[in-house]
C-alpha cells in the first residue's frame, strides 16, 4: 500500500513519523474517513467540513490548503486503484519536545491511507448486527473527532469478548452512540429515534444524510435520547457510519428485535443511503 506522510507517496514500510509527534504521544491530533464508491468519494465536503470544526476546536492549523487536501485524497485512492473502501486522513499538531503547553510552532502532520473493502454488498446487511450496551467512559468533547480511541476500542473488545459484533455505549441510562456509529432506534410505532446532537455525541456525516433521507419518505423522526430498556422494545434498530452506511441491528444484550432479522425500514434506509451516496459521489 502506498500511504501519504507530510508531503510524500511511499511504501507503507517507508513511512516516517517522529516519535515526538503529539499525536503519538499525546493523542493531539484529529483524523476523518471518508468512503469510496467506484473511485469516488461519499459526502466528502461534509467531513471535510467536520475536520475544520475540530481542527478549529483544539486551536489547530491545516497542514495544506482543503483543495490541496482533496487533491492528495485522490491521488491516494488513485495511486492504490480504489473501487470500494475508504480513505483515511489525520492531522496532528506535529512534533515537539514533550511539554502539556501547546507548542509555537509546530508544524501540524498529515498522514493518509486507504482501506480498500466491500462495503455495499456485505453479510451483515443481510443478517444484522448484534450489540451489547457498556459503560460510555470517554471524555466529554465527543463532537471533536480525536485520534483518542482507546475507550471505544475497550468497548468493541468487550462487546466481542461478549460474542457481540459492537457497543452501544451508555452514559446516566441512556445510549449516548456506538463505539464507532451512531445508534438509532425504530419504535413499535414507527417512530425513528436517535440522540439529539450535542458534545455527548459525534455529529455524525452519516447520521445527518440519513435523517435528512428518512423525512423526505415521511418517516416520523425524533432526536432525542433512548434508554437500553427502550432499545429491547424497539421494532427495529441500526447504526450509521461511514464505515458501514446503514447497518440493521437485531439483537441489543442479547434481546432479539422483531424476527431477529434486518427489518423493513433499516433495510429501505440502507438501500436509499447507497442510492443517493453512488449517485453523488464525486
Ligand atoms: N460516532 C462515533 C463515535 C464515530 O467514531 C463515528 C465514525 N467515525 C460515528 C459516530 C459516525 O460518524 P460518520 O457517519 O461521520 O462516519
Amino acid at each position: 500500500r502506498i500511504v501519504y506522510v507530510n508531503g510524500e507517496y511511499v511504501p507503507e514500510e517507508e513511512a516516517k513519523i517522529s516519535v515526538f509527534d503529539r499525536g503519538f504521544l499525546m493523542g493531539d491530533g484529529v483524523y476523518e474517513v471518508s468512503s469510496i464508491l467506484d473511485g469516488k468519494l461519499v459526502d466528502n465536503d461534509a467531513h471535510l467540513a467536520r475536520l475544520e470544526r475540530s481542527l478549529n476546536e483544539l486551536n489547530m492549523g491545516w497542514p495544506c490548503t482543503k483543495e490541496e487536501l482533496v487533491d492528495i485524497q485522490r491521488e491516494v485512492i488513485r495511486r492504490n486503484d480504489v473501487e470500494e473502501g475508504a480513505v483515511y486522513w489525520q492531522i496532528t499538531r506535529g512534533a515537539a519536545d514533550r511539554d502539556f503547553v501547546f507548542p509555537k510552532d509546530a508544524k501540524p502532520s498529515l498522514v493518509m491511507f486507504t482501506q480498500a473493502r466491500k462495503i455495499v454488498d456485505v453479510p451483515a446487511a443481510k443478517t444484522g448486527m448484534s450489540v451489547i450496551t457498556v459503560q460510555d467512559i470517554r471524555w466529554h468533547r465527543r463532537d471533536i473527532k480525536t485520534v483518542q480511541l482507546l475507550a471505544p476500542s475497550l468497548a468493541k473488545m468487550e462487546a466481542k469478548a461478549a460474542g457481540a459484533d459492537d457497543a452501544w455505549l451508555v452514559e446516566d441510562g441512556y445510549v449516548t452512540e456506538g463505539s464507532s456509529n451512531n445508534a438509532f432506534i425504530i419504535t413499535q410505532d414507527g417512530t425513528i429515534v436517535t440522540r439529539k446532537l450535542s458534545n455527548d455525541i459525534l455529529h455524525g456525516i452519516t447520521r445527518r444524510a440519513v435523517l435528512k433521507i428518512a423525512e423526505q419518505e415521511g418517516l416520523k423522526v425524533e432526536e432525542r435520547s433512548f434508554t437500553p430498556d427502550e432499545a429491547y422494545d424497539a421494532a427495529e434498530a441500526f447504526i450509521t457510519s461511514a464505515s458501514a452506511f446503514v447497518m440493521p441491528v437485531v439483537k441489543i444484550d442479547n434481546r432479539i428485535l422483531g424476527n431477529g432479522v434486518p427489518g423493513p425500514i433499516a433495510s429501505k434506509l440502507r438501500e436509499l443511503y447507497i442510492e443517493m451516496a453512488k449517485a453523488e459521489a464525486k
